[in-house]
Protein backbone atom coordinates (compact mmCIF):
# COMPACT_ATOMS: atom_id res chain seq x y z
CA UNK A 1 0.00 0.00 0.00
CA UNK A 2 1.19 3.46 -0.72
CA UNK A 3 1.69 5.71 2.25
CA UNK A 4 0.18 8.74 0.90
CA UNK A 5 -2.81 9.22 2.12
CA UNK A 6 -6.50 10.37 0.25
CA UNK A 7 -5.04 9.43 -3.56
CA UNK A 8 -6.90 9.03 -6.48
CA UNK A 9 -7.58 5.18 -7.44
CA UNK A 10 -6.90 5.41 -11.13
CA UNK A 11 -5.19 2.96 -13.66
CA UNK A 12 -2.43 0.40 -12.64
CA UNK A 13 -3.77 1.21 -8.87
CA UNK A 14 -6.80 -0.65 -8.99
CA UNK A 15 -5.11 -3.55 -10.16
CA UNK A 16 -2.44 -2.91 -7.57
CA UNK A 17 -5.01 -2.23 -4.89
CA UNK A 18 -6.62 -5.57 -5.94
CA UNK A 19 -4.28 -8.07 -6.00
CA UNK A 20 -3.58 -6.39 -2.29
CA UNK A 21 -6.50 -8.08 -0.55
CA UNK A 22 -8.43 -11.34 -0.52
CA UNK A 23 -11.87 -9.63 1.25
CA UNK A 24 -13.75 -6.95 0.46
CA UNK A 25 -16.67 -4.98 3.14
CA UNK A 26 -18.86 -2.96 1.33
CA UNK A 27 -21.25 -0.47 3.28
CA UNK A 28 -24.90 -0.35 2.02
CA UNK A 29 -26.77 3.07 1.45
CA UNK A 30 -24.33 5.35 -0.91
CA UNK A 31 -21.96 2.82 -1.67
CA UNK A 32 -23.83 -0.10 -3.94
CA UNK A 33 -27.28 1.62 -3.17
CA UNK A 34 -28.96 4.56 -2.84
CA UNK A 35 -32.43 3.93 -0.94
CA UNK A 36 -33.68 1.00 -3.26
CA UNK A 37 -32.04 1.83 -6.69
CA UNK A 38 -28.81 0.46 -7.12
CA UNK A 39 -25.84 2.41 -7.88
CA UNK A 40 -25.12 1.60 -11.64
CA UNK A 41 -22.28 -1.04 -12.36
CA UNK A 42 -22.16 -1.68 -8.50
CA UNK A 43 -23.94 -5.42 -9.10
CA UNK A 44 -21.15 -6.05 -12.00
CA UNK A 45 -18.26 -5.12 -9.59
CA UNK A 46 -19.60 -7.17 -6.53
CA UNK A 47 -20.41 -10.53 -9.06
CA UNK A 48 -17.13 -10.00 -10.83
CA UNK A 49 -15.14 -9.89 -7.56
CA UNK A 50 -16.14 -13.23 -6.35
CA UNK A 51 -15.65 -14.71 -9.71
CA UNK A 52 -12.00 -12.86 -9.31
CA UNK A 53 -12.41 -15.28 -5.87
CA UNK A 54 -12.76 -12.05 -3.78
CA UNK A 55 -14.90 -12.25 -0.49
CA UNK A 56 -17.47 -10.06 0.23
CA UNK A 57 -19.17 -8.42 2.71
CA UNK A 58 -22.36 -6.11 3.29
CA UNK A 59 -21.92 -3.89 6.50
CA UNK A 60 -24.43 -1.85 6.93
CA UNK A 61 -25.59 0.59 10.24
CA UNK A 62 -29.13 -0.15 9.02
CA UNK A 63 -31.08 -1.94 11.80
CA UNK A 64 -34.53 -1.64 10.06
CA UNK A 65 -33.92 -5.28 8.21
CA UNK A 66 -33.03 -8.80 8.92
CA UNK A 67 -30.20 -10.67 7.36
CA UNK A 68 -32.83 -12.17 4.96
CA UNK A 69 -34.53 -8.99 4.08
CA UNK A 70 -30.93 -7.79 3.15
CA UNK A 71 -30.25 -10.91 1.13
CA UNK A 72 -33.55 -10.33 -0.78
CA UNK A 73 -33.54 -6.92 -1.60
CA UNK A 74 -29.35 -8.07 -2.73
CA UNK A 75 -30.90 -10.40 -4.81
CA UNK A 76 -33.76 -8.12 -6.42
CA UNK A 77 -31.05 -5.50 -7.11
CA UNK A 78 -28.93 -8.16 -9.23
CA UNK A 79 -26.18 -9.15 -6.33
CA UNK A 80 -24.76 -12.75 -5.88
CA UNK A 81 -25.52 -12.46 -2.25
CA UNK A 82 -26.30 -14.50 0.67
CA UNK A 83 -27.66 -13.97 3.66
CA UNK A 84 -24.31 -15.06 5.69
CA UNK A 85 -22.39 -12.21 4.11
CA UNK A 86 -24.70 -9.71 5.21
CA UNK A 87 -23.50 -7.80 8.84
CA UNK A 88 -26.41 -5.60 9.50
CA UNK A 89 -26.73 -3.62 13.18
CA UNK A 90 -29.69 -5.79 13.77
CA UNK A 91 -28.16 -9.26 13.35
CA UNK A 92 -24.75 -7.52 15.26
CA UNK A 93 -26.64 -6.53 18.02
CA UNK A 94 -28.04 -10.05 18.61
CA UNK A 95 -24.62 -11.43 17.93
CA UNK A 96 -23.62 -8.53 20.77
CA UNK A 97 -25.87 -9.50 23.33
CA UNK A 98 -25.24 -13.50 22.64
CA UNK A 99 -21.47 -13.76 22.46
CA UNK A 100 -20.02 -10.85 24.17
CA UNK A 101 -22.80 -9.77 27.04
CA UNK A 102 -23.61 -13.36 27.25
CA UNK A 103 -27.51 -11.78 28.33
CA UNK A 104 -29.85 -13.68 30.68
CA UNK A 105 -33.02 -12.57 30.49
CA UNK A 106 -34.84 -10.29 28.37
CA UNK A 107 -34.45 -7.13 26.46
CA UNK A 108 -36.27 -3.86 26.70
CA UNK A 109 -36.19 -3.26 22.69
CA UNK A 110 -36.32 0.18 21.58
CA UNK A 111 -36.09 -0.59 17.90
CA UNK A 112 -38.12 -2.35 14.70
CA UNK A 113 -39.21 -5.49 14.41
CA UNK A 114 -36.52 -6.50 12.58
CA UNK A 115 -34.35 -6.16 15.28
CA UNK A 116 -36.78 -8.25 17.29
CA UNK A 117 -36.98 -10.92 15.23
CA UNK A 118 -32.83 -11.07 15.13
CA UNK A 119 -32.64 -11.00 18.91
CA UNK A 120 -35.08 -13.54 19.46
CA UNK A 121 -33.56 -15.33 16.76
CA UNK A 122 -30.42 -16.12 19.48
CA UNK A 123 -32.73 -17.13 21.99
CA UNK A 124 -33.16 -14.00 23.79
CA UNK A 125 -36.87 -12.47 24.26
CA UNK A 126 -37.57 -9.12 24.07
CA UNK A 127 -39.90 -6.57 25.23
CA UNK A 128 -41.05 -2.91 23.95
CA UNK A 129 -41.45 -3.00 19.74
CA UNK A 130 -44.37 -1.08 18.51
CA UNK A 131 -46.25 1.71 19.73
CA UNK A 132 -45.49 2.19 24.04
CA UNK A 133 -49.22 0.92 24.90
CA UNK A 134 -49.79 3.16 27.82
CA UNK A 135 -51.03 6.73 26.76
CA UNK A 136 -52.82 8.81 28.55
CA UNK A 137 -52.35 12.59 30.63
CA UNK A 138 -52.25 11.76 33.89
CA UNK A 139 -49.33 9.06 34.24
CA UNK A 140 -46.80 8.19 36.82
CA UNK A 141 -43.89 8.41 34.98
CA UNK A 142 -41.48 7.21 37.81
CA UNK A 143 -43.71 4.09 38.68
CA UNK A 144 -44.32 2.65 35.13
CA UNK A 145 -44.67 -1.10 35.00
CA UNK A 146 -41.16 -2.69 34.37
CA UNK A 147 -40.60 -6.27 33.02
CA UNK A 148 -37.91 -7.30 36.23
CA UNK A 149 -37.12 -10.15 33.73
CA UNK A 150 -35.69 -7.24 31.33
CA UNK A 151 -31.55 -7.16 31.51
CA UNK A 152 -30.73 -4.87 28.61
CA UNK A 153 -31.49 -1.57 26.88
CA UNK A 154 -30.86 -1.78 23.31
CA UNK A 155 -31.62 1.60 21.14
CA UNK A 156 -31.93 1.11 17.23
CA UNK A 157 -34.17 3.22 14.86
CA UNK A 158 -37.43 2.81 15.70
CA UNK A 159 -40.59 4.88 14.14
CA UNK A 160 -42.72 4.55 17.41
CA UNK A 161 -39.96 6.02 19.52
CA UNK A 162 -41.90 8.44 22.24
CA UNK A 163 -41.35 10.04 25.47
CA UNK A 164 -42.94 6.74 27.63
CA UNK A 165 -40.30 4.22 25.68
CA UNK A 166 -37.33 7.37 26.50
CA UNK A 167 -38.69 7.19 29.86
CA UNK A 168 -39.35 3.36 30.21
CA UNK A 169 -35.78 3.09 29.24
CA UNK A 170 -34.45 5.49 31.85
CA UNK A 171 -36.29 3.34 34.46
CA UNK A 172 -34.89 0.13 32.97
CA UNK A 173 -31.23 1.57 33.14
CA UNK A 174 -31.10 3.31 36.42
CA UNK A 175 -30.40 -0.33 37.63
CA UNK A 176 -26.66 -0.20 37.27
CA UNK A 177 -26.56 -3.52 36.01
CA UNK A 178 -28.88 -3.31 32.80
CA UNK A 179 -27.16 -3.41 30.05
CA UNK A 180 -27.20 -0.45 27.41
CA UNK A 181 -26.67 -1.20 23.82
CA UNK A 182 -26.81 1.17 20.84
CA UNK A 183 -27.05 -0.15 16.95
CA UNK A 184 -25.19 3.15 15.45
CA UNK A 185 -24.79 7.02 16.00
CA UNK A 186 -25.44 7.76 12.59
CA UNK A 187 -26.90 11.23 12.92
CA UNK A 188 -28.76 12.36 10.02
CA UNK A 189 -30.04 9.94 7.13
CA UNK A 190 -29.74 11.46 3.85
CA UNK A 191 -32.27 11.53 1.36
CA UNK A 192 -32.72 12.44 -2.77
CA UNK A 193 -32.67 16.18 -3.02
CA UNK A 194 -30.38 17.14 -0.40
CA UNK A 195 -32.97 16.24 2.24
CA UNK A 196 -32.57 14.52 5.32
CA UNK A 197 -34.23 12.95 8.41
CA UNK A 198 -33.37 11.76 11.96
CA UNK A 199 -30.66 8.85 12.17
CA UNK A 200 -30.65 6.52 14.92
CA UNK A 201 -27.88 8.35 16.50
CA UNK A 202 -30.49 10.82 17.79
CA UNK A 203 -32.47 7.90 19.40
CA UNK A 204 -29.18 6.56 21.40
CA UNK A 205 -28.19 10.46 22.00
CA UNK A 206 -31.80 11.07 23.79
CA UNK A 207 -31.25 7.46 26.27
CA UNK A 208 -27.88 7.94 26.79
CA UNK A 209 -28.69 12.31 27.86
CA UNK A 210 -31.38 10.34 30.19
CA UNK A 211 -29.53 7.77 31.28
CA UNK A 212 -26.40 9.57 31.94
CA UNK A 213 -24.25 7.25 30.60
CA UNK A 214 -22.77 6.00 27.51
CA UNK A 215 -24.45 2.84 25.01
CA UNK A 216 -22.35 0.16 24.07
CA UNK A 217 -22.54 1.09 20.25
CA UNK A 218 -21.99 -1.76 17.94
CA UNK A 219 -22.50 -0.34 14.31
CA UNK A 220 -19.67 1.20 12.67
CA UNK A 221 -17.19 2.71 13.56
CA UNK A 222 -17.28 0.04 16.41
CA UNK A 223 -14.80 -2.66 16.08
CA UNK A 224 -17.10 -5.18 17.22
CA UNK A 225 -18.69 -4.74 13.37
CA UNK A 226 -15.48 -5.82 11.93
CA UNK A 227 -14.85 -8.67 14.95
CA UNK A 228 -18.39 -9.90 13.84
CA UNK A 229 -17.37 -11.05 10.14
CA UNK A 230 -13.22 -11.54 10.73
CA UNK A 231 -14.61 -14.53 13.59
CA UNK A 232 -17.08 -16.08 11.44
CA UNK A 233 -14.76 -16.11 7.81
CA UNK A 234 -11.26 -15.87 9.67
CA UNK A 235 -10.33 -12.26 7.79
CA UNK A 236 -7.00 -11.00 7.64
CA UNK A 237 -7.51 -7.22 7.94
CA UNK A 238 -4.21 -6.43 6.31
CA UNK A 239 -5.85 -8.33 3.43
CA UNK A 240 -9.45 -6.63 3.66
CA UNK A 241 -10.62 -3.25 2.24
CA UNK A 242 -13.17 -1.54 3.49
CA UNK A 243 -15.50 0.79 0.73
CA UNK A 244 -17.81 3.20 2.63
CA UNK A 245 -19.52 6.88 1.89
CA UNK A 246 -18.66 8.06 5.32
CA UNK A 247 -15.98 9.19 7.08
CA UNK A 248 -16.92 9.04 10.60
CA UNK A 249 -18.13 5.35 10.25
CA UNK A 250 -17.22 3.43 7.24
CA UNK A 251 -13.42 4.65 6.72
CA UNK A 252 -13.15 5.08 10.81
CA UNK A 253 -14.09 1.44 11.26
CA UNK A 254 -11.34 0.55 8.05
CA UNK A 255 -8.42 2.91 9.92
CA UNK A 256 -9.33 1.18 13.41
CA UNK A 257 -9.36 -2.54 12.79
CA UNK A 258 -6.29 -2.03 10.16
CA UNK A 259 -8.01 -2.87 7.00
CA UNK A 260 -7.53 -0.48 3.39
CA UNK A 261 -9.49 1.77 3.06
CA UNK A 262 -11.61 3.56 -0.02
CA UNK A 263 -14.48 6.35 -0.09
CA UNK A 264 -16.90 6.35 -2.64
CA UNK A 265 -18.29 9.80 -3.62
CA UNK A 266 -21.73 8.42 -4.47
CA UNK A 267 -22.99 9.37 -0.93
CA UNK A 268 -22.68 11.58 2.19
CA UNK A 269 -18.94 12.69 2.37
CA UNK A 270 -16.53 14.25 0.22
CA UNK A 271 -13.22 14.89 -0.45
CA UNK A 272 -12.89 18.13 0.77
CA UNK A 273 -13.91 16.76 4.32
CA UNK A 274 -11.22 13.91 3.75
CA UNK A 275 -8.33 16.50 2.74
CA UNK A 276 -10.17 19.15 5.87
CA UNK A 277 -9.00 15.99 7.90
CA UNK A 278 -6.03 15.06 6.69
CA UNK A 279 -4.35 18.99 6.98
CA UNK A 280 -6.08 19.29 10.35
CA UNK A 281 -2.63 17.19 11.51
CA UNK A 282 -5.26 16.24 14.28
CA UNK A 283 -4.70 12.46 15.54
CA UNK A 284 -8.08 11.57 16.16
CA UNK A 285 -8.97 12.95 12.45
CA UNK A 286 -6.51 10.99 10.86
CA UNK A 287 -8.30 7.87 11.16
CA UNK A 288 -11.54 9.17 8.90
CA UNK A 289 -8.88 10.35 6.41
CA UNK A 290 -8.92 7.26 3.32
CA UNK A 291 -6.10 5.69 1.79
CA UNK A 292 -7.93 6.21 -1.69
CA UNK A 293 -10.98 7.76 -3.03
CA UNK A 294 -13.13 7.32 -6.17
CA UNK A 295 -16.37 8.66 -7.45
CA UNK A 296 -18.21 5.53 -7.72
CA UNK A 297 -17.27 1.74 -7.28
CA UNK A 298 -18.05 1.46 -10.95
CA UNK A 299 -14.79 2.60 -12.05
CA UNK A 300 -13.55 -0.70 -10.28
CA UNK A 301 -15.16 -2.34 -13.35
CA UNK A 302 -12.55 -2.20 -15.74
CA UNK A 303 -9.92 -3.82 -13.83
CA UNK A 304 -11.91 -6.75 -13.05
CA UNK A 305 -13.16 -7.47 -16.66
CA UNK A 306 -10.08 -6.91 -17.99
N1 LIG B 1 -29.81 3.58 9.58
C1 LIG B 1 -30.96 3.67 8.89
C2 LIG B 1 -32.26 3.57 9.63
C3 LIG B 1 -30.93 3.85 7.49
O1 LIG B 1 -32.08 3.93 6.80
C4 LIG B 1 -29.66 3.95 6.84
C5 LIG B 1 -29.58 4.14 5.39
O2 LIG B 1 -30.53 3.93 4.64
C6 LIG B 1 -28.50 3.85 7.60
C7 LIG B 1 -28.61 3.67 8.97
C8 LIG B 1 -27.12 3.89 7.00
O3 LIG B 1 -26.86 2.67 6.36
P1 LIG B 1 -25.44 2.31 5.76
O4 LIG B 1 -24.53 1.96 6.90
O5 LIG B 1 -25.72 1.13 4.84
O6 LIG B 1 -24.98 3.51 4.98
CA1 LIG C 1 -23.43 4.55 3.86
Amino acid sequence: ASNAKCTRLTGSLVKQLLDSIDSVLFDCDGVIWRGDQAIPGAPDVINLLKKNGKRVFFVTNNSTKTRKMYADKLATLGFNASEEEVFGTAYCSAMYLKSVAKIQGKVYLVGSNAMKQEIENVGIQTTGVGPDPISGVQIDWANVSLDPEVKAVVVGFDQHFSYMKLNRALQYLCNPSCLFVGTNTDTRLPLEGGKAVPGTGCLVKAVETAAQRPAQVVGKPSNFMFDCVAKQFGLDPARALMVGDRLDTDIMLGTNCGLKTLLTLTGVSTVADAEDHLKSGCPNRAGMVPDYYIDTIAELLPALQG
